[in-house]
C-alpha cells in the first residue's frame, strides 16, 4: 500500500488544493479503504479562502492557455496519456484501494483514461467549424469554435479518475482550464491524477494551474463552483438530487452545465435472443463495481415464456458469486464504497419487500472486519414498483416478466431516468423497433450487449432525470467551446439579409 502511494507522489498526509502550488489548511480527512477499513492517508481540505486562490489562478491561466494552438495543447494531453501508461498499474491499485472496485475494473478505468487522451490528441487537429452558403452576394458565412473558460469538473466516487479524464482531456485540447472537485470518498486518486497532469504541463513549460484541484465538502466548495461566474461550464457527475441542485444554481447565473446523473438501466431479454449472451451481459452489468456504476443493470425484463428458465440460470450464477478482497483476481465482486451504502441497500430491500417484491437471493450484509461487503440480490417484481423507479446504487437487480415487445419497451421506458438500455434478441424487427423513435428513450441503447461498459468513442450520457448531458467522444467536445458565427462581406457594398432595403 505504501509503495503504491509513494509511486504516485502521495504522502501519509496530503494537501487537497492545487493551482501551481499545493495548499490546504481546512479540515483534515482520513481516507479509509472499504476493503478492510484501514486508513490509507489523510487529506487536508481547502478552505473557502483557498478555493478563491485556486480559482483565481485557474481563471488567470485560461488567458494564455486559450492562445496556445490546439495541436500544441494536444501534445500536453499526449504526455498525460503517456504518464498514465507508465503509472497504469499503480493508479489502478489506488482506485481499488480507495473505492473498492476489483483490480481488473480498476485497470479498465485507467485504460479508459489513456483511450480518451488518445482520442483528444487526434481531436486537437479536428475542432472543425462549418461554412454555409450566404444568401447575400459576395459574402461568406462561417462558424468557428473558441475556448470557453474554466471548466468546473465535479465527479462521483464510482469512476473516481475516468470521469475527470473524459472531461479534462477534451477541455484541454479545446483550450479550457480545469478546476476539479472530486468526491470526498475518493480524494487520493484525484491528487495522484493532478500530479500527473502537473508533471506533463511543467514538462512543456505551461502553467500547471491549467489543471487545478479543490478537495472539500460538496455543500461548501461545490456550491462555490456552482455560483461563481468565472466557471464557464460546470460538468457535474452525481446523483439526480445533486444534479437538480447544481443545475439550478448554474442555470440561475446563465452558466453552462453538463449533467451526468443517475440511471435505472434495463435489459429486455427476448425469447428470440441468445440466453448465454443475456446471462453473461446481465451478470456483469449487475454485479460489476458491486452494482455501483451509473450504467449498472438494475432491471431485467424477460419474455414470459422463458422467465423461469432465465431466472433459474441467473440464480445459479448469483449464488456462486465470488465476493472478497477486490485486489485478488479470484473475486468478481468487492465491497460497497462505505457502510452507509450498505445501509441504503438493505433499506431498499426492506422497502421492495413491503411493496410486494419477492427476494430470490442475496441482499445480506457479510460479516467482515472493517469491510463493506454484501451478497448481490435478485428481486422478482410484477413491474415498476415505486422503489424500482428509484436508483439504488448497489447490487440489487429487479426481474420482471413481459408478454409483448411493446409492453417490454413501455416497462423499460417507464422510469424517470434515461441513461442506458439494452435488448437481447436475434430478431431484426425487435431490434429495429427497440432502436427506433418508438423504442428505448435512453441516451444509450445497445443490442446483444449489456447496459454497462460504454466506449469512449461515442458521446456518453442520458435523457430525462439523467440530465441530458453528453461527454467523452463523438461531437461532445462542442459543449466545451464557444461557437461563433461570422458573416464576412467582400462585396464592397452593404446588402441586408432577408432582402430588406435601406433607402438613405
Ligand atoms: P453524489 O451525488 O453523492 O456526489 C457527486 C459529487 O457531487 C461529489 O463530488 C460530491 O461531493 C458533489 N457535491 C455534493 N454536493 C454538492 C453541491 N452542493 N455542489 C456541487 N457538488 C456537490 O454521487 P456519488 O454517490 O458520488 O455517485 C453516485 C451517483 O453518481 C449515482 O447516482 C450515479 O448514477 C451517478 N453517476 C452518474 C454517472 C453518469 O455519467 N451519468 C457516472 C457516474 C456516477
Amino acid at each position: 500500500m505504501k509503495e503504491v502511494l509513494n509511486s504516485l507522489g502521495l504522502s501519509p498526509s496530503n494537501p487537497g488544493g492545487f493551482s501551481g502550488a499545493w495548499i490546504g489548511s481546512g479540515k483534515v480527512q482520513t481516507v479509509v479503504s472499504p476493503i478492510h477499513g484501514e486508513a490509507l492517508a489523510t487529506v487536508t481540505n481547502v478552505t473557502p479562502q483557498e478555493f478563491e486562490t485556486v480559482l483565481a489562478k485557474c481563471h488567470q491561466a485560461f488567458a494564455s492557455w486559450k492562445l496556445v494552438p490546439a495541436p500544441k495543447r494536444g501534445e500536453v494531453v499526449k504526455e498525460i496519456g503517456d504518464e498514465l501508461r507508465r503509472n497504469k498499474e499503480a493508479l489502478a491499485q489506488l482506485v481499488t484501494l480507495e473505492m473498492g472496485k476489483t483490480l481488473r475494473e480498476g485497470r479498465g478505468e485507467v485504460q479508459e483514461m489513456i483511450d480518451i487522451c488518445d482520442l483528444a490528441v487526434g481531436l486537437s487537429r479536428q475542432l472543425y467549424g462549418l461554412t454555409m452558403p450566404s444568401e447575400r452576394r459576395m459574402h461568406r458565412l462561417q462558424e468557428q469554435w473558441h475556448p470557453l473558460g474554466v471548466v468546473g469538473v465535479i465527479t462521483a466516487f464510482n469512476f473516481p479518475v475516468a470521469v475527470w479524464s473524459w472531461n479534462t482531456a477534451i477541455a484541454l485540447v479545446c483550450g479550457d482550464t480545469v478546476l476539479w472537485k472530486p468526491s470526498s470518498k475518493a480524494p487520493l486518486t484525484a491528487i495522484a491524477c493532478t500530479r500527473i497532469a502537473e508533471k506533463a504541463l511543467r514538462k512543456f513549460g505551461f502553467d500547471p494551474a491549467i489543471c487545478s484541484l479543490v478537495i472539500g465538502k460538496g455543500s461548501e466548495i461545490g456550491d462555490l463552483i456552482n455560483t461563481d461566474p468565472r466557471v464557464a461550464l460546470v460538468s457535474y457527475t452525481g446523483s439526480v438530487p445533486g444534479g437538480r441542485h447544481v443545475g439550478g444554481l448554474v442555470q440561475a447565473r446563465f452558466g453552462r452545465h453538463i449533467l451526468e446523473l443517475g440511471g435505472n438501466n434495463a435489459v429486455i431479454v427476448s425469447e428470440k435472443g441468445d440466453l448465454d449472451i443475456a446471462l453473461r451481459s446481465i451478470y456483469f452489468g449487475a454485479i460489476g463495481t458491486s452494482g455501483q456504476r451509473c450504467t449498472s443493470t438494475r432491471r431485467v425484463i424477460v419474455r414470459e415464456a422463458i422467465f423461469e428458465t432465465f431466472k433459474n440460470r441467473l440464480l445459479g450464477l448469483y449464488r456462486k458469486t465470488p465476493i472478497g478482497d477486490p485486489r485478488e483476481d479470484k473475486y468478481l465482486m468487492g465491497p460497497l464504497v462505505d457502510a452507509a451504502a450498505v445501509d441504503t441497500m438493505l433499506a431498499a430491500i426492506d422497502t421492495v419487500k413491503a411493496q410486494g417484491g419477492k427476494i430470490l437471493c442475496g441482499g445480506e450484509r457479510l460479516p467482515h472486519p472493517g469491510g463493506c461487503y454484501v451478497t448481490p440480490c435478485i428481486v422478482e417484481v410484477p413491474g415498476n414498483l415505486p422503489i424500482v423507479k428509484e436508483e439504488t446504487f448497489a447490487p440489487v437487480l429487479y426481474l420482471m416478466p413481459y408478454k409483448t415487445i411493446e409492453e417490454a419497451i413501455a416497462l423499460q421506458n417507464g422510469v424517470p431516468q434515461g441513461l442506458s438500455s439494452a435488448i437481447i434478441t436475434n430478431d431484426l424487427g425487435e431490434c429495429e423497433l427497440f432502436l427506433s423513435a418508438a423504442g428505448s428513450d435512453c441516451g444509450i441503447a445497445n443490442v446483444n450487449t449489456g447496459t454497462s461498459g460504454a466506449e469512449i468513442g461515442g458521446a456518453f450520457g442520458g435523457e430525462k432525470e439523467t440530465g441530458g448531458g453528453r461527454e467523452s467522444g463523438s461531437d461532445a467536445w462542442k459543449a466545451y467551446m464557444r461557437r461563433q458565427t461570422s458573416a464576412i462581406n467582400f462585396s464592397g457594398q452593404v446588402e441586408l439579409a432577408q432582402g430588406i432595403t435601406l433607402d438613405i
